[in-house]
């Protein structure tokens, strides 16, 4: 069987897959991207991403920005914690930017870089599902299967971006994993309250529940411990509703209604190292966070940004593309934003669900203070919108 050869091959074409499969067309790096579902038709995934401006700069640049269909903004971010003192506010204005962030939807994301990779003509395969990774010094092979045929390809530098399953096969790669044993419950809800560009993150003993501005409603991420995640997405729509009421109060009114409802089990996996010979994890692959505070595609995609520019300064790309100095110097640009990333979501997963009365009061005494300090929030805040660099 003869294997194609390429610079680089990307497997898993979800939205960081596909981000860096379109900066490196721009700058005509020979690629393959093969993604195992494939069309967006087949691809209905409800759930909702709170984009970073940093997160819209790079989107912009690759030219996906403008094709998305909805995009929701955020302008204030109102954070609370269920049944205790304080709260606090993050405004676009005290973080210094045009806007906090943007809701668009996983689909819409995934339907606009698809569009755009078959525009531009990227080597991009669909229903290909890759089984096999090996890697010597010169290069890395896959094998996959596509339409009942068996193939193979080779690339000086192999990037795992199909969520974290395949790098099992590599010795020098291991992940710590966590498990939240809590589901995410994904929906669109309207209030009687109609939105008006805040997104709300309220802490409660189960874990958070978000309310992020999408179109004229909210979408909801409602954090639910995994015993009780069956029972809430079989609930009929009217029993659900009044279940969030209870669950998040009554600052944005009724609920009024709900559309289709998908859950999410939710894990943190942080692999160490992510490179391994001639092979790089970018995306969840390299690390799955929990969804309080909206980072992992924007990490994700901090990962497929810096990795371009890594391989855009190479001055000889054929001799130093997939190179151990190359991966190294990635890894190294890439460890305190994914340090930062992990630690921040992971606190904030465990901390406002603590059972311990002191640190419930030192949390919402945090909150407050957090209000009153503005420099300590426009930091904070630029951190979320940028990654650690600020
Ligand atoms: C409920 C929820 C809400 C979230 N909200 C936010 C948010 O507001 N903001 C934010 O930044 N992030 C958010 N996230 C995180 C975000 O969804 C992920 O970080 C992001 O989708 C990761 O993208 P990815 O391309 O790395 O991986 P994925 O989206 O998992 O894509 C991996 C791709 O690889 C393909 N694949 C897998 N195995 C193979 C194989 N063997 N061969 C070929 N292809 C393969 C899969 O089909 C898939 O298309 C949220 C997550 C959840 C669960």
């Amino acid at each position: 069987m003869a294997a194609d050869h390429f610079d680089v091959i990307i497997v898993g074409g979800g939205p960081v897959g596909m981000a860096l499969a379109i900066c490196l067309n721009q700058r005509k790096v020979s690629t393959l991207l093969l993604e195992a579902q494939g069309l967006p038709e087949q691809v209905q995934d409800p759930r909702p991403l709170a984009l970073s401006y940093g997160s819209h700069l790079i989107l912009q640049k690759l030219g996906v920005w403008e094709t998305l269909q909805q995009i929701t903004f955020i302008k204030t971010i109102h954070i609370s914690n269920r049944g205790h003192f304080g709260r606090t506010l993050l405004t676009s204005e005290e973080a210094g930017v045009p806007t906090l962030g943007y809701v668009v939807n996983y689909h819409d994301l995934y339907r606009s870089m698809h569009q755009l990779l078959l525009d531009h003509g990227v080597n991009y395969q669909t229903g290909a599902m890759v089984s096999r990774l090996a890697a010597g010094a010169k290069q890395a092979q896959i094998e996959y299967q596509q339409a009942e045929e068996n193939k193979q390809a080779t690339a000086k530098l192999l990037v795992l971006a199909d969520g974290g399953r395949l790098a099992a096969q590599i010795e020098s790669i291991s992940y710590h994993t966590h498990e939240y044993q809590q589901w995410a419950v994904v929906a669109n809800v309207e209030t009687s309250i109609p939105q008006n560009g805040v997104a709300y993150e309220r802490f409660t003993s189960d874990g958070p529940v978000a309310l992020l501005p999408s179109g004229n409603g909210y979408a909801l991420v409602w954090t639910v411990p995994s015993l009780s995640a069956k029972e809430i997405l079989s609930l009929d729509d009217s029993t659900f509703l009044l279940h969030l009421q209870h669950h998040f109060g009554d600052r944005l009114g009724k609920f009024v209604s709900s559309g289709g409802r998908s859950g999410f089990p939710l894990a943190l996996k942080h692999a160490s190292p992510t490179t391994a010979t001639r092979t790089v994890l970018v995306g969840n692959a390299a690390q799955t966070l929990h969804p309080v505070a909206g980072q992992g595609f924007n990490l994700g995609l901090r990962d497929a940004w810096e990795l371009f520019n890594e391989i855009n300064g190479l001055s000889s790309l054929s001799t130093q593309i997939g190179t151990s100095e190359m991966l190294k110097a990635y890894e190294s640009k890439r460890r305190i934003d994914r340090d930062a990333g992990k630690i921040f979501t992971h606190s904030l997963a465990k901390i406002f669900t603590s059972d311990l009365p002191l640190i419930q009061t030192f949390s919402s005494l945090g909150l407050s203070v957090l209000d009153c300090l503005p420099p300590v929030k426009r930091f904070v805040a630029r951190r979320m919108i940028f990654g650690v660099r600020g």
